[in-house]
């Protein structure tokens, strides 16, 4: 499987943030009123290929479908800007606990997460190699992401950050991907059971009394699965201050609904101090059908308690090319508390008019 197959199988990639229509009235690169309320999100990798006339008239396009912000990928400038002229919000997509840089980990191994194996990603990544999970408690991690944060806020043209990968290593692959890695994940296997580093068991057991490692059943441990939620939960409150000191939101693209979040990714996404949240609502890596859309935006909703929104995330190649239910799984979300959805797929004519009809 390649690295872009990968990303897409394992969910990566969304969208989000704010509600509807609060911030967009202050931008004053806006040409045009609005054609359509902001409702929805989409997921962008920028390419400099494009012209500037294209840009201008592809985000035009968006933003009259109802598409309020854009995520992307990667941090060009005059994308963000096109997207800001067009009334939209620009947000970059930040990689939060995988990251690549070969030079971290020469320079700084001791940063990366361990399995229960003893294991490093920092030298065996898990499942792919581009699979580098840093540990959430060691002070280097924290202050890293944090100056990358800061720099990226500080850019007057960045409206906002969006964290993804903000999570540990998957203890446990969404259902679909068992048979491409021939794997039987129906329990948690300690070479991806994360992070073992001795950091993490001298602070757990410094509350709790006991070394994880030494646990007959460690994944039976309610306690240190908390203790990774919290662990987590600490980056993203941290990462929330960068963005808020410069008073732009901060969201996240997490994993499908609280309860699997919690129990594959250690994600506790209902506590994080967001703007807004993107769970990716992923069907096709369930083996569930679009109704299924519907029962994971309510069980967000329902444990949000109106905190902040949730706009659920859409993996078009789920769909086969079928509007209708596109349209369905819009309709789902919607009527079971979503604010909007966001979008992660090639965008056509056809998903904006379908937006655009589901914007009002
Ligand atoms: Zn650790």
């Amino acid at each position: 499987m390649n690295k872009r197959h990968f990303l897409k199988a394992l969910g990566l990639g969304s969208l989000a943030l704010m509600e509807p229509g609060i911030s967009i009235a202050g931008n004053r690169d806006e040409e045009k009123k609005p054609k359509a309320p902001v409702r929805h999100r989409i997921w962008i990798n920028p390419s400099e290929k494009d012209t500037d006339a294209e840009l201008k008239q592809r985000y035009a396009e968006y933003r009259a479908t109802g598409i309020g912000v854009i995520y992307f990928e990667e941090d060009s400038e005059r994308h963000f800007r096109a997207a800001k002229s067009a009334g939209m919000e620009a947000h970059r997509w930040f990689w939060t606990m995988n990251r690549n840089e070969p030079e971290l980990r020469e320079k700084h191994p001791e940063l990366f997460s361990v399995n229960r194996k003893g294991e490093s990603c920092a030298d065996k990544p898990p499942y792919v190699g581009y699979y580098r999970f840093l540990c959430p408690n060691q002070p280097g991690t924290l202050q890293y992401l944090k100056s990358i944060a800061e720099e990226q806020v500080a850019k007057d043209y960045i409206d906002g950050l969006h964290l993804d990968y903000v999570r540990f290593v998957d203890v446990i692959l969404p259902v679909n991907l068992w048979a491409k890695y021939n794997i039987d994940q129906s329990k948690e296997l300690p070479e991806y059971d994360f992070c073992y580093c001795k950091t993490c068991r001298d602070k757990y057991a410094a509350v709790y009394g006991k070394d994880p490692l030494e646990m007959a059943h460690p994944d039976q441990s309610p306690s240190w699965r908390k203790f990774r939620y919290d662990s987590i939960t600490n980056i993203v409150r941290n990462l929330s201050e960068v963005a808020h000191a410069k008073k732009k939101p901060i969201t996240a693209a997490v994993f499908p609904t609280p309860e699997i979040a919690k129990r594959i990714v250690r994600q506790d996404w209902t506590n994080w101090p967001l703007d807004a949240v993107c769970p990716m609502i992923y069907h096709g890596f369930y083996n569930e059908n679009v109704q299924w859309i519907g029962d994971a935006v309510a069980e967000g909703v329902n444990a949000l308690k109106g905190k902040f929104p949730l706009y659920a995330g859409l993996f078009l190649p789920d769909f086969h090319g079928n509007n209708d239910d596109i349209r369905k799984a819009i309709r789902l979300a919607i009527d079971n508390g979503a604010a909007g959805v966001s979008i992660f797929g090639s965008v056509n004519s056809q998903l904006l008019a379908i937006l655009r009809e589901t914007a009002g």
